[in-house]
């Protein structure tokens, strides 16, 4: 890396500082980026920029928004009565791709990992409780992982934090679609017998 002028090495450094990429990668990129049009080498540093600048949490779900309100708290036609719990935006993103969800949602920011440090002050608890105080969720869906801490994070949110007149129910586990029996964990194929229902 040393044969590169000091301002390409600069580059190699800080490409070779974000996740999954290497040094070797970190030097391909870089090359790439010195081959392209300025236009285009400006735009993507324009583009890193701006979201650092503009980018902030909802103030109603804690999704990413370039507003203070996220397109999906602001969507009316959305179903206001169904919550759906996640931990990360991601999973938010995740869940809006399926398409398979049309109500709004609460981001908590993580899990509660006692190993970690992470308790329910760490998270959005207080925040999910002040939610539902207002009234119009009728049914919040726990979209929390499947391993230890996501599980644990349902139950306390189940039994802490959503009052009892409202419904709560649990994403399903299981067999992922077109998989085969052979290749599947025995705690996931559990699960599945477990979530069975009727067709
Ligand atoms: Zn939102």
């Amino acid at each position: 890396m040393h044969h590169y002028p000091p301002s390409i090495r600069t580059l190699i450094r800080n490409l070779s500082k974000l996740p999954g990429v290497g040094e070797k990668t970190a030097e391909r990129l870089a090359i790439h980026i010195l081959r392209k049009p300025f236009a285009e080498a400006e735009q993507l540093a324009h583009s890193i920029v701006a979201v650092k600048e503009k980018i902030k949490l909802c103030d109603m779900c804690y999704a990413l928004s370039d507003a203070p309100r996220c397109h999906i708290c602001q969507d009316e036609s959305r179903d206001q009565s169904l919550l759906c719990v996640v931990e990360q935006p991601a999973d938010m993103v995740s869940i809006e791709k399926s398409g398979a969800f049309k109500g709004l949602y609460h981001i908590l920011g993580g899990v509660l990992s006692p190993m970690e440090g992470i308790g329910p002050q760490e998270l959005r608890m207080n925040e999910l409780r002040q939610r539902l105080a207002k009234g119009v969720v009728k049914e919040v869906i726990l979209a929390t992982g499947t391993g230890v801490e996501g599980e644990s994070t349902a139950d306390y949110i189940a039994r802490q934090i959503v009052p009892s007149e409202i419904k709560v129910s649990r994403i399903a586990t299981g067999v992922p679609v077109g998989g085969d029996l052979k290749y599947i964990d025995q705690m996931t194929l559990k699960c599945a017998m477990e979530s069975r229902h009727g067709i």
